[in-house]
């Protein structure tokens, strides 16, 4: 059955692949981003292969603007069935230089250069903010079309590092374990009124976001983009295509006694002890 499909994001590497698979399904999509240009590229190229699209402009920080895209969503769609939360991201300000400290980095003045306790925390809650709080109010905005309806989800973008945190980015990793956290903790709350809720745990999917951690100018990879490929029993980076299948089957009934989980989708990342 069709379905009204609200994706935060969604202008972006991962969502817009799943907007556009979702779209091959039949279900109408609302692409939204606090990029509009990137939401209607989406939303046009959609249509363009036969499928039901809108690009919509929201900010997920901002309660407001989700209220106003809702407006857009319900006037163009329909009443929304399923939320899938992909704004989200790292800054540079919640990041250290160096993936340990040693007792030189304190006498290390290089500019730019950045130990734990340079850490900004205007950097730390940019980080908290898009991704938990991101999360939140979209929810709060769109899940109130889903109360007491059949068929209903809601799917959560998590990491790997909300499982174990990884080196350099404690804000990132902290607020995607707050993601996991609050997927669990909203699959109860909703649980008596329809709404499944889940999440999916990408592991390292090179993309304009770590483009410049993992790899060189030239297309090599940097030191961190060794170790993680080490680090991944299926020695590869995931492709955004990789998230098609658990998404589709984590918003349709085939899961409909699913609900609370959290999903790594990691090449075996996250089952690897290192040794
Ligand atoms: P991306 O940067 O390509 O896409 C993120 C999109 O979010 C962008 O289009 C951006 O414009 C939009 N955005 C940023 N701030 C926003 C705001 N305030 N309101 C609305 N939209 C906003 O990143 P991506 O790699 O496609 O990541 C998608 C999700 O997957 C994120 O939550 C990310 O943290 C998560 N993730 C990515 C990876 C990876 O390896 N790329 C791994 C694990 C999790």
């Amino acid at each position: 059955m069709s379905k009204v499909i609200v994706l935060t994001g969604a202008g972006g590497v991962l969502c817009s692949t799943l907007a556009k698979a979702l779209a091959k399904e039949g279900h109408k999509i609302a692409v939204l981003d606090l990029r509009k240009e990137a939401a209607d590229t989406i939303a046009s190229e959609i249509n363009a292969n036969g499928g039901v699209a809108i690009g919509v402009e929201a900010n997920v920080l901002e309660k407001a603007s989700l209220i106003a895209a809702k407006q857009v969503v319900n006037d163009a769609l329909g009443a929304c069935d399923i939320l899938i939360n992909g704004a989200g991201g790292n800054h540079p300000l919640g990041t250290t230089s160096n993936p340990h400290l040693l007792e030189e980095d304190l006498e290390n003045d290089t500019d730019g250069f950045k130990t734990f306790f340079d850490l900004d925390p205007n950097g730390i809650k940019f980080v908290f903010d898009l991704n938990f709080i991101g999360t939140l109010l979209p929810t709060q905005v769109f899940a109130k079309d889903m109360v007491g309806k059949k068929g209903c989800s809601i799917l959560n973008i998590s990491s790997m590092n909300a499982f174990t945190p990884l080196t350099k980015i404690p804000a990132y990793s902290g607020a995607k374990a707050a993601v996991s956290n609050f997927t669990q903790w909203l699959a109860v709350h909703f649980s008596k009124v329809g709404i499944r809720v889940n999440a999916l745990a990408p592991g390292f999917f090179l993309t304009d976001q770590n483009r410049t951690l993992l790899t060189t100018e030239t297309g090599e990879l940097t030191p961190r983009g060794n170790t993680i490929i080490e680090q991944t029993p299926m020695g590869k980076f995931g492709e955004p295509e990789d998230l098609i299948g658990t998404t589709l089957w984590l918003c349709g009934e085939g899961s409909s006694f699913v609900t609370g989980v959290v999903i790594p989708i990691d090449g075996g990342f996250s089952a690897f002890s290192g040794v």
